[in-house]
C-alpha cells in the first residue's frame, strides 16, 4: 500500500478468484486438482508455517479478517503511514485506532507498527514530541516504527534542500527506538521503474499512471535513487543497534545482488519482500534460489496487502487467499506461478529456509511481534 504495490495484487488476483457461495476462508483441502483445490493445498501448506506477514495495511475492524488469520495461523505486522497528499493516510491518530481495533478482532494477531510524522522536523521540540508519541505508542504495544518514503522524495527544509532520511533532526528518534528495542520498518525510495520513462512491461506501469505526483521520472528535480539509498545505507550505518528492515526488497527490487551487498556491510538490516514477490520470479531462478539460501536469516516475507474500512471485506479475503497461494507456490515448489502473462518456475525453498522466511524471521526482527508472553 502507498507503493507501488497494490497494483500486484490485483493483477495475479485475476484468474485465481475462489468461485462460490462461501467467502473464501475454506483450507480443508481436498487437494483435488481443480484451481480452488490447488490454492486451497497451498494455503493449507503456508498455514503449517504459522506464517507471519510482516507487511499488511490493515484498517478495517470485521471479524472475517480475524476469522481468516486463525484458519491461516497467520500473524500479521499492521503498518501505519503517514502522507499528507494522500487522504486515506494523513492522520495518524484515525489511523492508529483502527489499528488498535484490529489487534483487538484478532486476538493479538495484527501486530502494531507506529509511525511519526517528519513534517515539522524544523519545528522547535520536534525530537522530543515525536519521541513522547512513540513513549506512548510502545507502551500501547507498538513493536516498530514505520519511516517513509517522503524522506527523500516529498520534503523539503525552509531554505530548499531536499530532507533525505539520514537528517540529524531524526537522529534522537532513531537512538530512542534503538533504546527500546524496537524496530524501524523503512520505505524508502521506489522501484528502479519510478525514476524510468513509462514502460507498459513493467510490474508498477498502472501504478504510476494512477499516481504521477509519486512518479519520479516526471519530477527530475527529485533526488536520484542513488542518492536517497545512500543516505539509507548511512543511517543503518550510524545506528549499528537499530534494527532496520527495508521494505520491498529494501528497493533493490532488480537485482538480489544490491542486497547481497548491503546484508555482508549491515549486520542490522534485512529486507521485506512486499509487493516485489514479482521481482523474484523475473529475475535467474538459480541466483533467486541461492541468494535466499545464504541469506535466509535477512528476508521476511511480507505482502503489502491493505484494507481500508470503506473496501469489500469478501474481495479483500479472496485478494489475501490468492496471493499466500500463490507466494507460497513460488517460495516452496517447484509449481508454475504465472505473472503478467508469463510462467515461472516456483523456487523449492528446503523447509528449514521456508521456515525462517515465513516466520522465524519475523520473531527475530521484530521483538515482540506474538504478543505478550512471547
Ligand atoms: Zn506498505
Amino acid at each position: 500500500m502507498k507503493s507501488s504495490g497494490m497494483c500486484f495484487g490485483v493483477l495475479v488476483t485475476a484468474g485465481l478468484l475462489v468461485v462460490g457461495a462461501g467467502l473464501p476462508l475454506g483450507i480443508e483441502a481436498s487437494g483435488d486438482a481443480t484451481p480452488d483445490g490447488d490454492q486451497n493445498a497451498a494455503l493449507k501448506a503456508f498455514a503449517q508455517t504459522n506464517p507471519i506477514d510482516v507487511h499488511i495495511h490493515l484498517y478495517k475492524d470485521d471479524p472475517a479478517f480475524g476469522v481468516l488469520m486463525q484458519r491461516l495461523q497467520l500473524r500479521g505486522l499492521d503498518i501505519c503511514v503517514l502522507d499528507d497528499r494522500d487522504p486515506d493516510f494523513n492522520n495518524l491518530e484515525r489511523q492508529r485506532s483502527e489499528v488498535l481495533k484490529v489487534r483487538q478482532i484478532t486476538g493479538g494477531r495484527a501486530a502494531f507498527c507506529t509511525t511519526f510524522s517528519p513534517y515539522d522536523f524544523e519545528k522547535p521540540g520536534f525530537s522530543e514530541r515525536a519521541i513522547r508519541q512513540l513513549d506512548s505508542d510502545f507502551a500501547a504495544g507498538a513493536v516498530a516504527v514505520k519511516i517513509y518514503k517522503v524522506m527523500g522524495m516529498e520534503m523539503k527544509s525552509k531554505a530548499g534542500k531536499w530532507v533525505m532520511p539520514d537528517d540529524p533532526a531524526f537522529e534522537p528518534i532513531y537512538k530512542y527506538i534503538a533504546a527500546h528495542n524496537r524496530t524501524v520498518v523503512a520505505h524508502l525510495a521506489e522501484p528502479d521503474s519510478c525514476w524510468q520513462p513509462p514502460n507498459p512491461a513493467s510490474p508498477d506501469y498502472d501504478y504510476y499512471k494512477k499516481h504521477p505526483g509519486e512518479y519520479a521520472y516526471a519530477h527530475p528535480e527529485w533526488p536520484s535513487k542513488a542518492a536517497i539509498l545512500a543516505a539509507r545505507d548511512h543511517l543503518v550505518a550510524e545506528n549499528p543497534t537499530l534494527r532496520v528492515v527495508g521494505a520491498h526488497l529494501g528497493s533493490m527490487e532488480t537485482d538480489v545482488d544490491q542486497m547481497a551487498q548491503r546484508f555482508d556491510r549491515y549486520p542490522n538490516f534485512a529486507v521485506d519482500t512486499a509487493a516485489r514477490v514479482p521481482y523474484l520470479m523475473i529475475q535467474p531462478r538459480d541466483k533467486v534460489r541461492a541468494f535466499l539460501i545464504k541469506y535466509q536469516d535477512r528476508v521476511l516475507y511480507g505482502t503489502d496487502l491493505g484494507v481500508l474500512p470503506r473496501d469489500d471485506t469478501r474481495k479483500a479475503l479472496e485478494e489475501w487467499s490468492s496471493t499466500y497461494a500463490r507466494d507460497w507456490k513460488f517460495f516452496a515448489t517447484d509449481q508454475s506461478v504465472e505473472y503478467m502473462g508469463h510462467t515461472y518456475k516456483g523456487l523449492a525453498l528446503p523447509q528449514p529456509v521456508l521456515a525462517k522466511i515465513f516466520h522465524d524471521n519475523a520473531v527475530h526482527w521484530f521483538p515482540g511481534i506474538l504478543g505478550a508472553g512471547q
